[in-house]
């Protein structure tokens, strides 16, 4: 690999006027250590750096890139939409076509109102729950992650985990004070909250497959007992499918798992790598948006048309292929791969997967909640990272994130990777 030269330079330069150098906390690499490499350009399943290296991309804009980066009808889709304007600030055809595609793929999905990111969606859709309700109370689960919300901010995944702050300044306590966290895949203490808090609660929010907190499957019948203990107790259950909407089927883990949630929020893959988010459910609950209803919710740029086009080309061309099988079938060669190497080497690791997001964890047994997660090396973690980018592979910069299989990666890729990490492991065995 060349010296990351300019990247340096840049990063250093941006440092001083942009906090941390960076737009969004986890890309400055706090966590693994080391400039990171500013890029210039991406295509397919690759990274190129401003310094000209190559990287082979798990990262995926953190899950956007589903049919891998610059997909050639995507671009001349946006490009052609650009032709006709940016932004009108009234309605569009394009909308109303994404809409009815989202409900096609979440038959849960009556009535969906798009917006510009995943914390718009999630925040949107508890204030929806609270209005709908009545009620002011949430119920969250340690380690999911719902975007920077005020109110869910409280043991958060993702950048929150990385960097390990507990909750963050600049949030009052009262802001929290409706917001109630518990462990993942725990029914009873689920079941505890409710009758503490009994007819306080308006909604529970979850990832159906958490992947804030690296990927932690749901254990068999958990998310089936969130279902039926928030309809039991008069709570809406929110499915934050933002990251897993599109990626683990078409349907999301809803198709996945056969299962249907009061409200849905999703985003990511949504906008094929361009800005949105959306969130929609039964009509009933629906109906409560303003100008329908009285719960108020705007958007300057919401239902963007660029973004709605890469949206809508993105999730036609992911009907018209159906690559979910093929995508499964290299995320387990992959976790196949990264556990021979590992024990070969004698690291301990635990590859959870599921569908095309996989997370190594550097611990000694699976991990089923955010307290098992945050057990796992992640010193051990930053040395395997560095290793990995120095030999030209780009995951994300954090044990408590997911690595993004795409539809650009190639069983000879997968392979790569594998030897790859093996030679690392190697390393941080002796
Ligand atoms: C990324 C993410 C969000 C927030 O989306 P942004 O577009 O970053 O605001 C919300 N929920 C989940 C599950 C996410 O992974």
């Amino acid at each position: 690999m060349r010296p990351l030269k300019r990247s340096g330079e840049i990063f250093e330069r941006a440092s001083k006027i942009v906090p941390g150098g960076v737009n969004s906390p986890v890309r400055a690499f706090k966590a693994v250590g080391g400039a990171p490499p500013i890029i210039r350009s991406a295509k397919g399943a690759r990274l190129t750096d401003v310094d000209g290296n190559q990287y082979l991309d798990f990262l995926g804009s953190w899950g956007p890139m589903i049919l891998g980066h610059s997909h050639p009808e995507v671009v001349a889709a946006i490009q052609e939409a650009a032709e006709r304007g940016t932004s009108y600030g009234a309605s569009t055809e394009l909308e109303l076509l994404l809409a009815e595609k989202i409900c096609t793929f979440f038959p849960s999905v009556e009535c969906v109102r798009l917006v510009s990111s995943g914390t718009e969606a999630t925040m949107s859709a508890l204030r929806l729950a609270r209005g709908f309700t009545g009620r002011p109370m949430v119920v969250k689960f340690d380690g999911c992650y719902h975007g920077h919300v005020d109110s869910l901010l409280v043991k958060a995944g993702s950048g929150v985990a990385t960097l390990g702050i507990p909750g963050t300044p600049g949030i009052p306590a009262e802001f929290t004070a409706h917001t109630v966290s518990v462990p993942f895949n725990d029914l009873s203490a689920l079941e505890a909250v409710f009758e503490r808090h009994a007819g306080k609660i308006a909604a529970v929010i979850l990832e159906p497959v958490p992947a804030n907190m690296g990927i932690v499957p749901p254990v068999s019948g958990f998310l089936e007992g969130v279902l039926t203990l928030a309809e039991k107790n008069g709570s809406l259950a929110i499915f934050d499918e933002v990251i897993t909407g599109f990626r683990l089927a078409l349907g999301g883990a809803q198709e996945k798992y056969g299962l249907s949630a009061p409200l849905t929020c999703l985003g990511k893959i949504v906008g094929g790598g361009l800005p949105i988010g959306a969130y929609g459910g039964k009509r009933e609950i629906m109906k409560m948006i303003a100008p329908e209803g009285p719960v108020y919710q705007a958007g300057t740029l919401s239902g963007n048309p660029l973004a709605v086009t890469a949206g809508l080309k993105t999730l036609e061309i992911l009907e018209r292929e159906k690559p979910y099988e093929r995508l499964e079938k290299l995320t387990q060669r992959l976790a196949g791969g990264l556990a021979d190497q590992a024990q070969q080497a004698g690291v301990a690791l635990q590859v959870q997967h599921c569908a095309s997001l996989l997370t190594p964890f550097f611990a000694r047994s699976l991990v089923k909640n955010f307290d098992d997660a945050l057990d796992a090396d992640t010193t051990r973690f930053a040395s395997f990272f560095r290793g990995m980018l120095n030999a030209g592979v780009y995951l994300a910069p954090s044990q408590f994130e997911a690595i993004f299989i795409s539809m650009a990666h190639t069983q000879a890729d997968i392979d790569d990777v594998v030897s790859k990490a093996g030679e690392v492991f190697r390393k941080l065995g002796k």
